[in-house]
Parts: structure tokens; sequence; C-alpha cells
């Protein structure tokens, strides 16, 4: 039977990129969404193994609807792709209560509860990958996006402490941390800030989505990596 993949946030940007990578190779994939169903229904639509699914990953019952449905259908999930996420610039004195929980909500607790909701039919099996999609913003620090970055660097300990506590269990946690990808993440920067930004990037080009989507390609099938941040971002961050 094919690998079962769930993937977070799947219905734009990165994580679509990575269900159509992954289907390409025959894994069958459920690409999670929350608000765009056009964009969900049609990747459906045009390619393989994809199945959608929509669920708000930010709430517990709606992610536990989600793995329960996967389980029932498919019987297992091999790997998991916590991709979701959403970012948003202010200055830290402007942020208020709302905004922080909204942001830890969507980019951490959706791992958290996720990975919860997930794990107990990879430790049965012994056997299961996760991704975590972070960010350089976790290992360095933005401006402006203190609360994103939290969020990053959150993710980041996550998959570290896991893969220390799942190892046994055969399960590898590695998280991928993207510099700047093209996607509508960084709709908000006029054509002068993209170009201000490459000038500070030694490969001289903002990142595409397929970049990202090589590296899970790669995990997926890789034995012996866990509890890594990856960094792809053109040498924009180099530690
Ligand atoms: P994007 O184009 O804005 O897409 C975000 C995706 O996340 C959408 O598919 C959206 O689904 C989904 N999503 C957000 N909140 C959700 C929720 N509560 N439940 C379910 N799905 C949810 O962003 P992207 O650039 O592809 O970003 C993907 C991941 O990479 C994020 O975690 C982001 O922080 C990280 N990242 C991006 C960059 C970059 O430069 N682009 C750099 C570093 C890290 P719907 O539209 O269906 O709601």
């Amino acid at each position: 039977m094919n690998k079962i993949v769930l993937i977070t946030g799947a219905s734009r940007g990165i994580g679509r990129e990575i269900a159509k990578t992954l289907d390409q190779k025959g894994y069958q994939i459920i690409a999670n969404y929350n608000k765009s169903q056009e964009q969900a229904q049609k990747l459906k639509e045009e390619n393989k193994n994809i199945d959608i699914y929509k669920a708000d990953v930010s709430k517990r019952e709606e992610v536990h609807r989600m793995v329960q449905y996967i389980i029932e259908k498919y019987h297992k999930i091999d790997i998991l792709i916590n991709n979701a996420g959403i970012s948003e610039s202010k200055l830290f004195t402007d942020v208020t209560d709302q905004d922080w929980y909204q942001m830890i909500n969507n980019n951490l607790y959706s791992a958290f509860c996720t990975t919860q909701e997930v794990l107990p039919y990879m430790i049965r099996k012994k056997e299961g990958c996760v991704i975590n999609i972070s960010s350089i913003w976790g290992i360095v620090g933005s401006s402006c996006e203190t609360i994103y970055s939290i969020t990053k660097a959150g993710l980041d300990a996550m998959t570290k402490s896991l893969a220390k506590e799942l190892g046994p269990s055969n399960i590898r946690v590695n998280s991928i941390a993207p510099g700047m990808i093209d996607t509508d993440m960084n709709k908000i920067y006029g054509k002068n800030e993209i170009e201000n930004i490459k000038e500070g990037i030694p490969l001289e080009k903002i990142g595409k989505t397929i970049d990202i989507a090589k590296c899970v390609s790669w995990l997926v099938e890789d034995e012996y990596t866990t509890g890594q941040v990856i960094s792809i971002n053109g040498g924009w961050v180099i530690i």
C-alpha cells in the first residue's frame, strides 16, 4: 500500500507544492485546507493521488475529526507535514493578546495538536516521519515579526525534543526552515523591497516552493536524519 501523507495547509504555496511533488512520486496525499476550498478542489482534480480535507488546524476537534477520517479511509498515517501557518508584521508594542493567540494557535498549537493526534498511529507501527515547516526567523529573529519568530523557534524546539523522545519508536522528526519563498505570504513586499532583499542573499534570488518540496521529498525517504533544522535560504542565514 502507498505511504499515506498528511500535509496541513496544502491549498496554496509551499504545502501545495509539497503535495504535487509527493503525488508524482506515488504517495497518497491528504491535503488539508481551511479557507481556500476552490484551490484545494483544483489540486485534487489535477493530481492522481490527492484527497482533500477541510479543517482549521488551530482547533483540536477539527484536527481530531480529520485524523479519524484518514484512519478510517486509509488505516494509517506514515508521514505528517506540519506546514499550515500565517504571518503578520507589527511592532512588538502594538501586538494585542488577540494577535498573540491567533499566531500561536495557527502556527504552533496546530502542529502540537496535529502531531499529538497522529502519533499514536505511528508509534503503534514503530515507524513514522514528521516534518515541521519552521522559518529562518525562528533561528535568527525578525524585527516586527517577534510572535511569528517565537512560533517558529517553538516548532524547532518541538522538533529536537520529539526526535529524542520518538527515536526509539523509529519516528524521525525534522524541521525545514525556509528563507524567503515566493508565495502569497510575501505579497506584502513591493518590487523594490524584493530587490533589496535579493541583494542580501548570496545566491541573489528568492526561493521557489519547489526548493522546499525537493528537500521534503528527500527527507521522507531518508532513514538516518532526525532532530535537525534544515534551512533552505540561498545562504541568507548561515550558522
Ligand atoms: P501561504 O501561501 O500563505 O499558504 C498558507 C497555507 O496555510 C494555506 O494553504 C492556508 O490554507 C494554510 N493555513 C493557514 N492557517 C490554517 C489553518 N488554521 N488551518 C488549515 N490551514 C491553514 O504561505 P506559505 O508561504 O506557503 O507558507 C507555508 C508555511 O511555510 C508556513 O508555515 C510559513 O510560515 C512557512 N514559511 C514560509 C516562508 C515564505 O517565505 N513563504 C518562509 C519561511 C517559512 P487556506 O488558504 O485554505 O486557509
